[in-house]
């Protein structure tokens, strides 16, 4: 077993010494319910023959359909596919959404690929788990270098497949196939909405508001705009690129065109004159001195090697296990507060959610209903999970698995005792 996904494991256990919930629950959490690995072989522009390797895992359903996210990358794995589904099935309980967990990967670098093969790679992603996924069976949805153009070809697949129109099977998906508006910034939102809910809570109310952000895409750059938007100085940004610095505060919308022309975060350097802003190596970002770090770029980047040299007050997870299990305990003796991934990020499942559900009815709501709908989810979860971690003096990471995981045990208990007659 990874380290992450043990990490993740440990993590729910000892969320479970603060509740009664039976150990039978726990072991039925402690394993995938439903794993496949697919080898897909695709057609490249030169003629010639590739595979990849691809996974997709239905982690738990007790509570419905399960949810999560596709991610195309060279290092993705069947253990990270696991882990992530895991945390799917607690982040939809933790929004209280209707679902349950699942997640799927592809074992490629998106960027070595033609727009064609990418097509034909997503394509083929859906007919390898056609089997699998289905909107009131598993619901994909974007992920880590995948986005609404690749939900589109897929969901268009899948239709194929079926032979009917089926906008629900996936989210993420561009809005004339049926996309919700406010889709695309909403886990950047969620997150913006959780941080504003539990200011004064965890003492930002009065800081210096200077934040650091780690990954610069869809979560990342939006959560960047957000905060600068609302009077925050983003100090540092980094993608894959590196990382730029300057203590007086870049500028969201500039670092969107320096990665656009330059193809990282790092081209804003070359572009402002006046020596304030520095480049350094990406993981350097960490050790500076700041009021509040949004990792947004993968899993286990904060571990117990960098945790020490940590100088932040808050830390808000935008990606999914930014913080390793180890990591968590030497920020918790720091006093650093960290607002776990399951409530963080769980503003893009929301909206996700509220696609299928606009998909389904066929009627499509405005960009302000969607937010109207998402604020309430956020503002309520937070404040149950900061009362949660006051009244049991647990961390808010605790506290969120607490209340996912009672959440989900009450589901399997009002599910009955069918499994005792079934053969
Ligand atoms: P994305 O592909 O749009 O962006 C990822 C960014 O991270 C890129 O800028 C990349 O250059 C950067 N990056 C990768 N490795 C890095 C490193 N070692 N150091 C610095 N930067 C690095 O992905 P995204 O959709 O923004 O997802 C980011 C994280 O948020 C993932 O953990 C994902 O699972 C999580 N998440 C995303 C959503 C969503 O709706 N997009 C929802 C929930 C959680």
């Amino acid at each position: 077993m990874s380290d992450t996904l043990a990490g993740a494991l440990s993590q729910l256990k000892k969320a479970a010494s603060y509740t009664d919930v039976p150990d039978e629950v726990l072991e039925a959490l402690s394993f995938p319910k439903e794993v496949l690995t697919a080898r897909i072989s695709v057609r490249m522009d030169n003629g010639a023959r590739r595979s990849f390797e691809a996974w997709r895992c239905r982690y738990d359903d007790t509570r419905g359909p399960t949810k999560g996210g596709i991610r195309f990358h060279p290092d993705a794995n069947l253990e990270e596919v696991v882990t992530l589904a895991f945390w799917m099935t607690f982040k939809c309980a933790v929004a209280n959404l209707p679902y349950g967990g699942g997640k799927g990967a592809i074992r490629v670098d998106p960027s070595k690929l033609s727009r064609r093969e990418l097509e034909r790679l997503s394509r083929a992603y859906v007919h390898a788990f056609a089997s699998m996924i289905g909107p009131d069976r598993d619901i994909p949805a974007p992920d880590v270098y995948t986005n609404a153009m690749v939900m589109g070809w897929m969901a268009d697949e899948y239709s194929s497949l079926v032979g009917y129109p089926c906008p629900a099977v996936i989210t993420g998906k561009p809005i004339p196939l049926g996309g919700s508006l406010g889709r695309d910034g909403a886990t950047a939102k969620g997150g913006f909405y959780v941080l504003n809910n539990l200011l004064a809570e965890v003492g930002l109310e009065n800081c210096e508001r200077r934040a650091v952000v780690q990954g610069f895409g869809n979560a990342g750059a939006t959560i960047a705009a957000m905060l600068h938007q609302d009077g925050w100085k983003i100090i540092a940004v980094s993608d894959t690129g590196g990382c730029v610095h300057d203590g007086c505060g870049l500028d969201p919308q500039k670092l969107a065109e320096a990665k656009k022309e330059h193809g990282s975060v790092i081209g804003y350097a070359k572009g402002v004159s006046g020596g304030k802003v520095t480049t350094m190596e990406r993981d350097e970002m960490f050790a500076l001195e700041c009021d509040l770090l949004v990792p947004a770029a993968l899993e286990d980047q904060i571990t117990k090697d960098n945790a020490g040299a940590i100088n932040a007050s808050v830390i808000m997870e935008l990606a999914n296990g930014p913080v390793t299990a180890e990591a968590d305990k030497v920020l918790e003796e720091k006093g650093v507060t960290v607002i776990p991934d399951i409530l963080a990020n769980a503003g893009g499942v929301t909206v996700s959610y509220f696609e299928w559900v606009q998909n389904r009815q066929g009627f499509y709501w405005t960009e302000e209903e969607v937010q109207h709908k998402l604020r309430p989810i956020m503002d309520r979860e937070s404040a149950a999970i900061w009362r949660l971690s006051q009244k049991k003096s647990i961390t808010l990471r605790t506290a969120a698995y607490v209340l996912g995981l009672e959440r989900i045990a009450e589901a399997i208990q009002a599910h009955g005792t069918q499994n005792y007659f079934c053969p």
